[in-house]
């Protein structure tokens, strides 16, 4: 409990779940042994003791807040550096590498959700009122006369990365496409 107490006073535990409850409890106990197999592996077999963050960055992954293997999870929590023109507690926003216009941003919460359906609902209800205050700065901003809101879910559905985003596209008339 002690060093649940400890991940607690890290914020980890804050998102709408409750810190003493059973599945956190067991959550963290598989985490705690994932990390510690880690770090024996990684040599420190004598203590098998695991450090703090990489303790954290399991528990995550455990609660699937979390993808190991997810580009946008790396961006979104600034491990991969990105073009950022938004950033809160829950979402970065950044440029799109492959824009269909000037300007075209995506929203990506920082915890991983696959699409809409594995969304958390404050997250869902977070995105749109984010969305629309993107759309007016890029009409403030960067001239636009109008924007798109774009959300795809799955592959029939043109998702190409699974980790929940909204695409936010400028459009222009007469401008830069
Ligand atoms: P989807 O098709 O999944 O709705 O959208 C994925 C979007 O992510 C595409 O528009 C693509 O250009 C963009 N994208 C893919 N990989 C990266 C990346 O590493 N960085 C950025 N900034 N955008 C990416
Ligand atoms: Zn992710």
């Amino acid at each position: 409990t002690a060093v649940l107490a400890r991940a607690n006073a890290g914020g980890l535990f804050s998102i709408g779940r409750t810190p003493d409850s059973e599945k956190t409890r067991s959550v963290f106990e598989r985490a705690l042994k994932k990390c510690r197999k880690q770090a024996e592996r990684a040599g420190r077999a004598r203590t098998g003791r695991c450090g703090r963050h990489a303790l954290l960055l399991i528990i995550m992954e455990e609660m699937n807040m979390r993808d190991d293997n997810c580009i946008f999870c790396k961006i979104a929590n600034g491990e991969i550096p990105s073009a950022t023109v938004y950033e809160d507690d829950d979402f970065r926003a950044i440029l799109d590498l492959g824009p269909a216009s000037n300007g075209h941003t995506l929203i990506l919460p920082k915890n991983h959700y696959k699409d809409l359906c594995e969304a958390d609902e404050t997250v869902m209800a977070k995105i749109l009122p984010l969305a629309a205050k993107l759309g007016k700065s890029m009409k403030s901003q960067l001239g636009a006369s109008g924007f798109n809101v774009v959300q795809n879910n799955g592959t029939s559905a043109g998702q190409t990365v699974f980790h929940l985003h909204v695409h936010v596209i400028p459009r222009y008339e007469g401008g830069p496409d």
